[in-house]
């Protein structure tokens, strides 16, 4: 097999598991090592890539991104292409919420390209209504089937929640991290300082936020009793680069 095809993405390889399931040797050719391999895979993810995988395995797709990223074995991806593909319609498989913070950019540590997720990003990950109906289009209207909470090391939201930090509409969005703060036991110091207690809060602040989802979206908690969707966690660490999947 090729490099290319190596590292091919996954959801093309589960778009190739489908075919080899469909029993289609023509269709095989097409996803082949051959000359037109470079032409071959779908340059976006589509509605039958999706739509064919379960939340556990979209999940794992997105660890095994990860696990590339940190290698620096990434997809050498054509983003024209993926735009070009999708232009004309989405199917993502996930919804992130994830932190504002520039080091921990979702798409690009889970390796993932144009047209595979939707990503809320607000300091501190912490969910609103606004944050809860944009959820709530991904999933039941636009198809995506995990919902990922994921917050950081490091996190300024997070030491600024820990401070009681004040400024403008700031003090705000650090309140809604309070309870985590308070959540959080921790044998040393309780302070910004000590980012093992930062870090801490950070995960019980993912946590509670997948809590208040599934509390205060019924849409979603709907979704995810049915077993359509899955709502889950995972923190993302600066320093290693590693995503710890919480659930
Ligand atoms: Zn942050």
């Amino acid at each position: 097999m090729c490099e290319r095809c190596k590292e091919s993405f996954d959801w093309h390889r589960q778009r190739r598991n489908f075919l080899k399931a469909a029993g289609s040797a023509a269709a095989l050719g097409i996803v082949g090592c051959g000359p037109l391999s470079g032409t071959a895979y779908a340059d976006a993810l589509t509605r039958g890539q999706r739509d064919k995988m379960s939340p556990a395995e979209i999940i794992a797709v997105m660890k095994r991104g990860n696990e590339r990223f940190r290698r620096g074995v990434r997809k050498n991806r054509n983003y024209l292409n993926e735009q070009k593909a999708s232009a004309s319609g989405q199917y993502p498989a996930a919804v992130l919420l994830s932190c504002i913070d520039s080091r921990a950019p979702a798409e690009v540590i889970m390796d993932l390209g144009i047209g595979d997720i939707f990503n809320c990003r607000v300091a501190g990950n912490v969910a609103n209504q606004d944050v809860l109906g944009s959820m709530e289009f991904a999933c039941k209207l636009a198809g995506a089937k995990v919902v990922l909470v994921m917050g950081h090391t490091v996190c300024g939201a997070i030491k600024g929640a820990i401070d009681n930090a004040e400024l403008g509409n700031l003090t705000g969005l650090l309140d809604k991290i309070k309870p985590a703060v308070q959540a959080t036991s921790h044998s040393g110091e309780r302070s910004s300082k000590n980012y093992s207690f930062v870090d801490a809060v950070a995960r019980t602040n993912v946590l509670l936020t997948m809590d208040n989802i599934r509390k205060n979206s019924s849409v979603l908690a709907e979704l995810e009793s049915k077993g359509t969707i899955k709502i889950a966690g995972a923190m993302y660490n600066l320093q290693t680069a590693a995503m710890d999947f919480l659930s």
